[in-house]
């Protein structure tokens, strides 16, 4: 799978190739993550990017043909073409919101582009026209989409064949249909005691149906349910 970030600051994610689930998905099930600067393919002077908005106002905006000449330099095809061949992702908090059902959806694709945006976002244009969905990480205004490509990834990331140790990790995990949608129950590991915090005798018993049982009655809610 080929993830491409489109942001103004491709050096961030340097880290990201180092967690050892996304190293094992770039080993064992080709996980490509490219990173490209909008300044590297500007047309204008000075490696501009961004304007002021039409109508006035505070902030600067990406403007749209600094967006499609990065994506022709990138895949050689006129940019409004680019959505055809690969989904094309804005990143904006206005965007449907990031979840488990989407983080499995795209883990099926073959490639996906994300555009980290910064000041205000995007000129319009590039959501009508370059792009072709628009995603939030959750109802909050980050400073820019590179935080929130960088989560998108990493959950992506995991979902890849060989990006865990043990695939069985996926299975039953919060949000998947295992649960129906409501997060796990909660886990404990030795010691039993600790400064009188104990860990439920159930769990101790060696009763895997009454585990099971426990655990069943102890999910934790679903998504905004909290
Ligand atoms: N003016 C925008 C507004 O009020 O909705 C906020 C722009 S924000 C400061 C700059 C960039 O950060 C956005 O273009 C987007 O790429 C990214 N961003 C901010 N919050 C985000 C969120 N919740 N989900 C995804 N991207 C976000």
């Amino acid at each position: 799978m080929r993830i491409d970030v489109f942001t103004l600051f491709p050096e961030w994610f340097d880290w990201l190739r180092r967690p050892r689930h996304l190293a094992n998905a770039a080993e064992l099930a080709d996980l490509e993550l490219r990173c490209f600067n909008y300044r590297d393919h500007t047309p204008l002077r000075q490696g501009q990017v961004d304007d002021a908005p039409y109508g006035g106002g505070p902030g600067m905006v990406i403007r749209v043909d600094v967006v499609a000449a990065a994506f022709e330099a990138v895949y050689g095809v006129p940019a409004d073409r680019v959505r055809d061949e690969r989904r094309v992702v804005v990143l904006t908090p206005r965007g449907r919101p990031f979840d488990d059902s989407l983080a499995r959806e795209w883990a099926e694709e073959p490639a996906v582009t994300l555009l980290a945006g910064r000041y205000e976002g995007f000129d319009e244009r590039v959501h009508d026209h370059l792009a072709g969905e628009a995603v939030s990480l959750g109802p909050f205004v980050l400073a820019g989409g590179e935080v929130a490509a960088m989560a998108m990834v990493d959950a992506v990331g995991r979902r890849l064949p060989g990006a865990l140790g043990n695939r069985d990790s996926l299975e039953g995990e919060s949000f998947s249909p295992t649960l129906a949608g409501r997060t796990e129950h909660p886990h404990y590991t030795r010691p039993a005691a600790f400064r009188g915090w104990e860990v439920p005798e159930v769990l101790r018993s060696g009763d895997h149906a009454a585990v099971e049982a426990w655990r069943r009655a102890n999910l934790g809610p679903g998504p905004g349910e909290a």
